[in-house]
């Protein structure tokens, strides 16, 4: 049986959630990061339902009694921060309480966060929120960085960004099940010398296959091509541009 995880994009509809200097409403980045995770997961045999698929009000209520409809194995938040000073930056993770399975699930997801995007390590941490406290299935809510940050608020309204966080969360997402990521399902990778690597950097999004489903490792790459993938590269990092 597919485990089953409820994903839940913070705010929407008349709620914009926080909204960053620049105008980039968190709303829109909790979707689109719900959007790119679930694909992925899907990808990889999990059942996926989420709370909202487009720009609607769903109130917290609803979301929970949904979850809980739907008997999720694992209930997932998507937020940014917000503060009120610029330099704020950090990546955390909310759990409701230490000692059960969410924090173990927390502590994967913050891991694959900080390592994807280089962003500082707020940590795991307690918080009695709503959808933390009133879904049965362990639940952890994910603060991806701060919009109020001009930085990181600029990368955030990237899709390179939104994909990348999307991969960290799929990586911890399965680790935290025991399931095989398809770092997509390349015949002709498994067992060459740099497996390894070039999983790595397909999960990441840095490198994609051929539209016949090869990646064809022993190809060779032009300038141009590399330049490609090191710009994606120089746009995570912080302070990138
Ligand atoms: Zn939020």
């Amino acid at each position: 049986m597919a485990v089953k995880i409820g994903l839940d994009p913070g705010h929407g509809g008349r709620d914009p959630g926080a909204v960053g200097p620049g105008g980039l409403q968190e709303k829109e980045v909790t979707l689109a990061v719900a959007g790119y995770l679930k694909e992925i997961l899907v990808k990889a045999g999990f059942t996926v339902v989420v709370t909202r698929s487009g720009d609607q009000d769903v109130s917290l209520a609803r979301r929970v009694e949904y979850l809980e409809a739907e008997k999720v194995e694992l209930v997932l938040s998507l937020h940014l921060n917000s503060a009120s000073t610029p330099e704020a930056n950090y990546i955390s993770s909310y759990i409701l309480a230490p000692g059960g399975r969410a924090e173990k699930a927390a502590a994967l997801l913050q891991k694959r966060l900080v390592e994807a995007t280089g962003w500082p390590d707020g940590g795991v941490r307690e918080a009695n929120f709503y959808i933390l406290r009133e879904t049965s299935a362990p639940a952890v809510l994910v603060e991806m960085g701060f919009i109020s940050n001009p930085e990181q608020e600029k990368a955030l309204g990237q899709e390179v960004t939104q994909k990348l966080l999307a991969a960290a969360l799929a990586r911890g997402l399965a680790e935290f099940f025991g399931v095989e990521l398809d770092a997509g399902n390349f015949p002709d990778i498994k067992g060459h010398w740099a497996e390894g690597a070039i999983r790595r950097v397909i999960a990441a999004g840095l490198m994609g296959g051929y539209p016949d489903g090869t990646f064809r490792p022993d190809q060779y790459l032009k300038r141009a091509e590399l330049a490609m993938v090191l710009v994606k590269l120089l746009d995570r990092l912080p302070g990138g541009s």
